[in-house]
């Protein structure tokens, strides 16, 4: 068989699944046979049909940015890898040659273009990537937890570590998509007491199955009342927002002490703060955040399976290809948290 199924987005909510051209590795390149490929929420913009990405205004692009699979063939020159091997991919490609690339920060070389948006993705039967980009995964990993873990888990894991959460912090996160879902079970990881913060109780009550101290209903209690409260007045250590919701941002700024550390992961356009009250007075750190440097995912893995983190918890609808029209709508509609299309 030389052909497999592989998803397009024409554009407008549509979508095809097209029989194609199974790809052959080039030089440096090995061919994966997927076993789990996770929607994100950065996927909605190929399926309305409105990302800037240059390279997916065809609607001629595989989707798929958090894959994991198998190797199944390997192209010239690739010595490091071989059939057989289990590997997540790692989502960012660069020239290879600059400072930025050789400290495997991929993403901030001026070069950067992203698999499934620049290149073809892992929502198909095979992909072909640089060998450079493949992570490999310990034997007791799924693939399941693999593809969740190369952007949500392994996104929170590295602000977590910049932002030197321990088991002296209290740590507030906003948001409890599957971005702070991760951020709950690491920082119970690494020790912390971990106050979750969402509009929805069903996010919460998910936030407390993986080991949340303590939840706060924004919508229907008063969030800084509530962390003051927890915190014996102190104000928290830290907090993380994954909302990128302007109220959630200013929200992280006011509940930290004096010396407290504040991460934003959360995309967001614009917000409006206050630099004397929440910033200088208090004199805080506040950082943004944004995925991880390619060689941290051995360190990644390696928490996630001492730790026995829950990251499949994260997951709660799982998908067939053939599905994938249905499984994007009810991504869509928000009517799942994480999806992963998964091939048995
Ligand atoms: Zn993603
Ligand atoms: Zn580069």
């Amino acid at each position: 068989m030389t052909t497999m199924q592989a998803v397009f987005f024409p554009g407008d909510k549509k979508v095809e699944i097209r029989q194609v051209e199974i790809p052959t590795p080039g030089q440096g390149e090995v061919l994966i046979q997927l076993k789990a490929s996770a929607i994100c929420r950065s996927d909605m913009s190929l399926y309305y049909g409105t990302s800037v990405f240059e390279g997916t205004k065809c609607g001629c692009t595989v989707p798929g940015h958090e894959p994991a699979g198998v190797i199944t063939g390997v192209g010239n020159g690739v010595s490091n890898f071989k059939p057989g091997d289990r590997v997540a991919v790692y989502l960012a490609l660069g020239c290879g040659e600059c400072a930025h690339c050789k400290s495997g920060y991929k993403m901030f070389c001026k070069e950067f273009k992203c698999i499934g948006f620049d290149s073809h993705g892992g929502d198909a039967e095979y992909m072909v990537v640089p060998a450079e980009n493949c992570m490999r995964l310990p034997d007791s990993m799924s693939f399941v937890t693999a593809a969740v873990s190369t952007d949500a888990v392994g996104t929170l894991y590295h602000a977590q570590k910049r932002l030197g959460i321990s088991g002296r912090d209290y740590l507030v996160i906003f948001g409890m998509g599957p971005m702070g879902g991760a951020g709950v079970m690491i920082a119970k990881g690494l020790g912390a007491t971990v106050i979750a913060v969402d509009m929805l109780d069903e996010r919460l009550e998910l936030a407390k199955e993986l080991g949340a101290d303590y939840t706060i209903n924004g919508k229907t209690m008063n969030v800084q009342e509530e962390i003051a409260r927890i915190t014996n007045g102190a104000g928290a250590d830290a907090a993380i927002d994954c909302s990128g919701s302007p109220y959630a941002e200013n929200d992280a700024l006011d509940c930290v002490r004096a010396h407290g550390r504040v991460a934003f992961i959360g995309e967001s356009k614009e917000t409006t703060i206050k630099p004397s009250q929440q910033l200088i007075r208090k004199q805080i750190s506040v950082m943004g955040s944004w995925y991880f440097p390619i060689q941290e995912f051995d360190e990644i893995a390696e928490f996630i399976v001492r730790k026995n983190l829950p990251v499949e918890k994260l997951v709660t609808h799982q998908f067939k290809l053939e599905e994938a029209e249905t499984a994007f709508q009810m991504f869509d509609e928000r009517k799942t948290e994480k999806a992963v299309f998964v091939w048995e």
